[in-house]
């Protein structure tokens, strides 16, 4: 038997046992080996009942008598008699039933809950239950409480993992030997043992130190593989020609932002390299970060290189394409706009246009990458709103072009230290810390869905005062099984009643983009009063007019989308609003008030990563994946010792070849983070 045979070869597991634990992710004896206990019963603060306090317990205790009674509808109530040598106590669940069948056995258990004066006596209150036999037979104070794997009883899991004890005490080491002595680190076989059967807790705390900082330590590596395998790329240096860029910025309608500099300055310098560009242009939502892109496009058109600029709707490239025609075009460089809905002869022009070089910036949605997408000298692409570019997309650029373009993404979602330090740790970053000076923030208020009358009277006003206002909902049409409301609901209602004398738009993805596209050019030019609209507007939409946006359902939202959705507004002169209304009038989500609270998208990026975890926020597909067991992307001391780690080793001209395991982990996560 190896780490790598099939669960099967264990003693004792059948094939019903096998297909179980294979269903539950476990086909290997590695994957066993590595099913780490959630948590831990500690049983140094086990107490006798005699002298427990009010508060967190954990006691040692058979069950003496039990029963369940129903209270209400919907209701039922479990109480039981625990006792130890020194005492007896009360115990009671609520809608736990089972627990008749658990505890009626007569052995003993290991009860944890709080106890409390309740119901006029003090009690243990919904405790867990574990039978003591269940748990791990170690001498040990800390017993490991397992996930549990459907269809496979714990007591069963145990005994698979403790006949693995000898094969975990002879696992090779993964990492450098250097590594292990240089970081100070348990031996992975001692941290493993440790996981399953710890000795103490401070022993225990070093073994998930050791083998979190192996996963830190493999994605950072990956990651600066990748970084080196990107830099071995050839691409066109395009030399920065500073009168150029210096009438650019001058004939702009307004002063950059210093930040804006720095950025421009960045990215004409990584211009200037023979390997391609690979930045990452972070900026909240209306830092400007559009116009550096252009400075960019203005600069490589001058060398004679083409740029491809991708939105990720035809919305906003149709914008884009305003606004860069109205920046580039007084200096001659010549923009074009590629989308879904450019169809027969236009087209075909375009794209001979596009073929012979008669266009110099393309602005498109992912059409700009097709087959018959042919460019002439392509130097530079940016891609607006998206995380980053993949390994395929890559190819695909490759393919339209001799050398590899230089790459510029931009986002508005921005990334917390600790992941772009690790799993986007190929790309180079500015940011755009500054918004364009004059300009407010936005009041942002938690709203009861009971004063509606109230909000519509603030809307009210702002339109009187010639504003527009944006009203959000999460559904298109209505949807018995959802009480969400709706954006064709909303329109009708507030047509009918609040607003019946106002010009009320509607826009949703269902749309022809024909009509999107009208919808939206009426609301740009203040023909309509309000955009009753879904999440369609919630990327890069640009009108300063409107002042207010209301989201309905606001609670419905991730974090990042409504601090994406409250950027719709405070893009222009006035002060701007933010409403949030909840569906219910429960107590607001710790979400909505964190975006009450605060204006600062980096600082609630990392409010969203303490919350959901990075795999919600970066897609499940790609971090999903990632299946850090141990490590913790919040954890940024650990995340620096390994960086430091990597750094040390990496200047030793190290090979990976010699460290098979490592080897196959880091390859793991450099299929992952390349990957959108
Ligand atoms: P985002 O970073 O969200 O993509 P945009 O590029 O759309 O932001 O810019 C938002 C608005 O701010 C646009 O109307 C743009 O013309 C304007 N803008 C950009 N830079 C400046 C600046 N330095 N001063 C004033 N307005 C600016
Ligand atoms: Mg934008």
């Amino acid at each position: 038997m190896n780490v790598g045979s099939s669960i099967e070869v264990i003693k004792g597991v059948g094939p019903a046992t096998a297909e179980q634990l294979k269903k539950g992710g476990i086909e290997t004896v590695e994957d066993l080996i590595q099913w780490y206990p959630r948590d831990y019963q500690d049983f140094s603060t086990v107490s006798h009942i005699a002298d427990i306090e009010p508060g967190n317990v954990t006691i040692k205790a058979r069950c003496e008598a039990i029963s369940t009674r129903p209270v209400r509808r919907g209701m039922r109530i479990t109480t039981a008699t625990l006792a130890d040598d020194s005492g007896k106590i009360q115990a009671v669940w609520f809608n736990q039933p089972y627990r008749e069948s658990q505890l009626k056995t007569g052995d003993e258990f290991v009860f944890s809950g709080v106890f409390e004066f309740s119901y006029n006596r003090y009690q243990l209150t919904n405790p867990s239950a574990e039978k003591l036999a269940d748990l791990s037979k170690s001498d040990s104070v800390l017993m490991p409480v397992y996930r549990t794997v459907q269809g496979v009883k714990v007591p069963v899991l145990r005994k698979l993992i403790n006949q693995l004890r000898p094969l975990m005490a002879s696992l090779p080491e993964t990492l450098p030997n250097e590594v292990v002595e240089g970081d100070n680190l348990m031996s992975r076989s001692e941290s493993i043992q440790s996981m399953h059967f710890p000795e103490s807790s401070k022993h225990l705390a070093r073994a998930k130190e050791r083998l979190a900082f192996e996963e830190l330590f493999s994605l950072l590596l990956a990651s600066r593989l990748n970084k080196n395998e990107i830099n071995s790329l050839e691409g066109y240096p395009i030399i920065f020609d500073q009168p150029t860029v210096k009438n650019f910025v001058a004939e702009l309608p307004f002063t950059l932002t210093d930040a804006q500099k720095i950025a421009a300055w960045d990215i004409l310098q990584d211009l200037e390299r023979s390997r391609p560009m690979n930045r990452l242009l972070q900026g909240d939502v209306g830092s400007g970060k559009t116009v550096v892109a252009g400075i960019a496009a203005r600069q490589a058109q001058q060398k004679g290189y083409q740029t491809a600029f991708m939105a990720p709707t035809e919305i906003l490239a149709s914008q884009h394409a305003a606004t860069l025609s109205r920046l580039l075009e007084p200096f001659g460089t010549r923009v074009g706009l590629l989308t879904g809905s450019v169809k027969g002869k236009p087209r075909q022009a375009l794209l001979a246009a596009i073929r012979d070089g008669r266009v110099d910036v393309v602005i498109g949605t992912h059409a700009l990458f097709q087959n018959a997408v042919d460019f002439h000298k392509l130097g530079l692409v940016v891609i607006d709103e998206q995380h980053r570019f993949g390994v395929n997309q890559r190819q695909a650029l490759l393919a339209k072009s001799q050398k590899m373009p230089h790459l510029l993404s931009m986002t508005a979602t921005p990334i917390p230290r600790s992941l772009a330090l690790t799993v986007y740790g190929e790309l180079d970053i500015s940011i755009l810390n500054q918004k364009p000076s004059h300009r407010l923030s936005i009041e942002t208020k938690i709203w009861s869905p009971n004063s509606r009358e109230q909000l519509y009277t603030i809307v009210e006003r702002e339109l009187e005062a010639g504003r527009q206002a944006y009203v959000i909902c999460q559904l298109i049409d209505d949807d018995v099984d959802k009480e969400l409301k709706s954006v064709e609901a909303e329109h009708r209602k507030l047509r009918a009643g609040p607003f019946k004398h106002r010009r009320i738009g509607l826009l949703h993805g269902k749309l022809k983009p024909a009509e999107k596209e009208s919808v939206m050019a009426q609301f740009s030019a203040g023909e309509i009063d309000i955009l009753v609209s879904t999440t369609v507007v919630e990327v890069g939409v640009d009108v300063p007019n409107a002042t207010v946006i209301i989201i309905e359902d606001a609670d419905h939202f991730g974090l990042a989308q409504l601090h994406q959705l409250r950027g719709r507004v405070g893009r222009g002169e006035h002060q701007s609003y933010c409403y949030l209304v909840t569906s219910s009038s429960a107590k607001p989500s710790r979400r909505l008030r964190e975006i009450e609270k605060s204006n600062d998208g980096f600082y609630l990026a990392e409010v969203d990563l303490q919350l959901r975890g990075p795999g919600e926020i970066y897609g499940r597909a790609q971090h999903g994946a990632l299946n850090l067991r141990v490590a913790k992307l919040s954890d940024s001391q650990l995340i620096q010792r390994a960086q430091k780690s990597v750094d040390r080793l990496m200047a030793t001209g190290f090979d990976l070849i010699q460290y098979k395991q490592l080897q196959r982990d880091v390859e793991k996560y450099q299929r992952l983070t390349t990957l959108n």
